[in-house]
C-alpha cells in the first residue's frame, strides 16, 4: 500500500477561497501551516501585499489541521511553540491539545488579515522557473499563475509514510494513518492494531486503550520516553500572562533557555545525556513492574539518537490487561489482521478490526521536491538525489527566488521549530528588500557558498548523538547522511540569518521582455 495520494488532512479539498486565483503575483506561498501563515504575516508587516497562499486542503493549519487523532498535542510547551509576534495568554495546558493549536493558527490568520490571500483546494502540481521571464510558472488544481518569488512552506512532516505490507489489500477492516484520522472513527469495543511507537503512537494508545476491546502495539525499536509533566495552566497564571505580558515573555524565555541547555546532551556532553537516560529508566521502572515487559521497553541506543518522546501515560497504557506489546517483525496482513514472525521465522496472527499506522512521514525525500523544476530543467528532487542540501536550509543553487522554509538541516530534536521558521522569515523579508534595493530581479546562492555551508554542517553533525547514537532514525537519509537536523544552538541559526548577504548570491538584473537573462552579475 502506498500513502493516500489525497491531501493528508482530515479536511478534504474544499471549495476555492472567496477570490479566484490571480494570474500573476509577486510572491506565491505554498502551504498554510505555521510556516505559510507566518510568511504571510511577515510579508504583510513588511508592506508586501502582492502575494497568494496556495493550500491543497480545505482549511489552513497544516500539521494541526491534519493530525486530529485522539490525544494529539504538541511536545514543546505552547508558550514557546507559538509565534513570537502572536503570544497567546490563554493556552490551557503546558502542552496544548491539537484543537487549541489549530484554533490559534486560525485566529492568527484572521488577526493579521491573511485570509484574503488564502486559496484552498489549490494544490501546487508543478512550479517551473522560466529564466527568460525570471518568474515561476506555477500550476495548481485551480489553474495557473506566475510569481517572481516562490516560498515553499509545504511542511517537513506533511506526507504520511505508510509501509508496503504484503496482503494489506486483503484486510477487511479499516486502516488509516495517524495524520488522516477519520472524523467518524470510533474505536470503542474494537480490536485495534497500532503500528509504530513514535511520537504519535505514544499519544494515541493511552487515549484508545480505555475503550477498545484490545490494542496490539507493534514496536520495532523501544523509544526513550521521559515524563511529560503536563498540567493545566492555572487561571491566575493566565490572568498574569494577559495583563502583565512580561510574565509570558519570561515564561517563553525560560522554556527556550532550558531547552537549549538540553542540546548539550545531544552534541557532546555525555553527562547530561546519561543523567536524562537515568531519569527515563527510573520512570520505566516505576511504571512497568513486569520485568519481561520492561526488558522489551528498554531502549538499546543512546538517548536523543531518535526523537525523545514525552508521555505521562504511555507506559501505564502498555500495562493494561487489554494492551499487548508485540516486538516481532510484521510480515504480512491478512483479511483479519496482521501476521508477525519471530526470530526463528515462526508466524503468529494478531486479529484486528482497525489498523492504525503511526509510522511517521516522508522526510528525507519530500514529494514536493519532485514538482519544482529549476533553471536547468531538472527537478529539485533530482538535484537532491545525492541528499538534500540548501543554504541556510532555505535557498538552493539553481532555483532562483525559491525560499524553501523548514528545508534541509533545520529540524530540531529539542525545541520549537517555530523559532527556526521565524528566523527564516526574517531572512526572506530582508532578502526581498535587498534585492529591490540592488535592482535585482532574481537571486540564487552561489554553489560554492552552499557547498561550504553544508560541509560545515556535516562536520558539526559528525560527533552528535543523532549520527553516532546507535540507532536508525528518520533524521538520516538512505545514505546515512543527516540532512534533517540543525546541529547546534538555535540562536546560532538566528544569528546567521539575521541579514541576507547578497555577496553569497548570484544576482540577476531584470531583463527587457525580449532578451533572455542568463548572465549573472556580481550582487
Ligand atoms: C503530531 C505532530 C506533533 C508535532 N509537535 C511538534 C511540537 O511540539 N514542536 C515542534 O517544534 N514541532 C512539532 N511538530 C512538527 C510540525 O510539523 C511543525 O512544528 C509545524 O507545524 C510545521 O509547520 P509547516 O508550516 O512547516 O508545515 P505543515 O504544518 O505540515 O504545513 C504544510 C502545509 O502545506 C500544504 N501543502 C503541502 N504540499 C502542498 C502542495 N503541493 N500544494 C499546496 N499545499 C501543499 C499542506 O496541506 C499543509 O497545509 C509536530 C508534528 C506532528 C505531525
Amino acid at each position: 500500500m502506498t500513502a493516500d495520494p489525497r491531501p493528508s488532512g482530515a479536511a478534504p479539498p474544499g471549495p476555492p477561497g472567496p477570490a479566484p486565483l490571480p494570474p500573476a503575483v509577486d510572491v506565491a506561498i505554498v502551504g498554510s501551516g505555521f510556516a505559510g501563515i507566518g510568511a504571510a504575516v511577515r510579508l504583510l508587516q513588511a508592506g508586501r501585499t502582492d502575494f497568494v497562499v496556495l493550500e491543497r486542503a480545505g482549511d489552513l493549519g497544516g500539521t494541526w489541521r491534519d493530525n486530529g487523532y485522539p490525544g494529539c498535542a504538541c511536545d514543546v510547551p505552547s508558550h514557546l511553540y507559538s509565534f513570537s509576534f502572536a503570544p497567546n495568554p490563554d493556552w490551557s495546558r503546558n502542552f496544548s491539545p491539537q484543537p487549541e493549536i489549530q484554533a490559534y493558527l486560525q485566529r492568527t490568520a484572521d488577526r493579521f488579515g491573511v485570509r484574503r490571500h488564502l486559496r484552498f483546494g489549490a494544490e501546487m502540481l508543478a512550479a517551473r522557473w522560466e529564466p527568460d521571464r525570471q518568474r515561476w510558472r506555477v500550476t495548481t488544481r485551480l489553474g495557473e499563475l506566475t510569481a517572481r518569488v516562490l516560498v515553499v512552506a509545504a511542511g517537513a512532516l506533511s506526507e504520511p509514510s505508510v509501509p508496503a505490507l504484503p496482503g494489506l489489500e486483503r484486510f477487511t477492516g479499516r486502516t488509516f494513518h495517524s495524520a488522516s484520522w477519520p472524523a467518524d472513527a470510533d474505536l470503542a469495543g474494537q480490536r485495534v492494531a497500532v503500528i509504530g511507537t513514535g511520537a504519535s503512537a505514544v499519544q494515541i494508545v493511552p487515549e484508545v486503550a480505555p475503550t477498545a476491546e484490545r490494542v496490539t502495539v507493534f514496536q520495532r525499536t523501544a523509544p526513550w520516553v521521559l515524563p511529560r509533566r503536563d498540567r493545566r495552566i492555572t487561571r491566575p497564571e493566565r490572568w498574569a500572562f494577559r495583563h502583565l505580558p512580561v510574565t509570558q515573555a519570561l515564561a517563553r524565555c525560560g522554556i527556550y533557555s532550558l531547552r537549549e541547555a538540553l542540546l548539550l546532551g545531544f552534541t557532546g556532553n555525555p553527562l547530561i545525556r546519561r543523567r536524562a537516560e537515568k531519569v527515563a529508566l527510573r520512570f520505566l521502572r516505576e511504571q512497568v513492574r513486569d520485568p519481561q515487559l520492561r526488558e522489551r521497553l528498554t531502549p538499546r541506543f543512546q538517548l536523543g539518537c531518535k526523537r525523545i518522546l514525552l508521555s505521562d501515560d504511555w507506559y501505564a497504557a502498555l500495562t493494561r490487561p487489554n494492551v499487548d506489546l508485540v516486538t516481532d517483525r510484521i510480515v504480512a496482513a491478512t483479511a483479519g489482521g496482521l501476521v508477525t514472525a519471530d526470530g526463528s521465522g515462526r508466524p503468529a496472527e494478531h486479529p484486528a478490526d482497525t489498523i492504525v499506522f503511526g509510522t511517521g512521514f516522508r522526510v528525507t525525500d519530500p514529494p514536493v521536491a519532485h514538482r519544482i523544476v529549476g533553471a536547468d530543467g531538472r527537478s529539485l528532487a533530482e538535484h537532491w538525489s545525492g541528499g538534500m542540501a540548501a543554504l541556510y536550509g532555505l535557498t538552493v543553487a539553481g532555483f532562483p527566488n525559491m525560499f524553501f522554509l523548514v528545508g534541509p538541516n533545520t529540524g530540531l530534536g529539542h525545541t520549537s521549530i517555530v523559532y527556526m521558521i521565524e528566523s527564516q522569515l526574517r531572512y526572506l523579508v530582508d532578502a526581498l528588500h535587498r534585492m529591490d534595493a540592488a535592482g535585482l530581479a532574481a537571486i540564487e546562492p552561489r554553489p560554492e557558498v552552499q557547498d561550504a555551508y553544508n560541509e560545515r554542517l556535516q562536520q558539526q553533525l559528525a560527533g552528535t548523538v543523532w549520527n553516532t547514537g546507535g540507532c536508525a532514525s528518520w533524521y538520516l537519509d538512505a545514505r546515512g547522511r543527516n540532512t534533517t537536523l540543525w546541529p547546534t544552538f538555535t540562536w546560532r541559526f538566528r544569528r546567521q540569518l539575521r541579514r541576507c548577504d547578497l555577496a553569497e548570491y548570484r544576482g540577476y538584473p531584470p531583463v527587457p521582455a525580449t532578451e533572455p537573462a542568463r548572465t549573472a552579475v556580481p550582487a
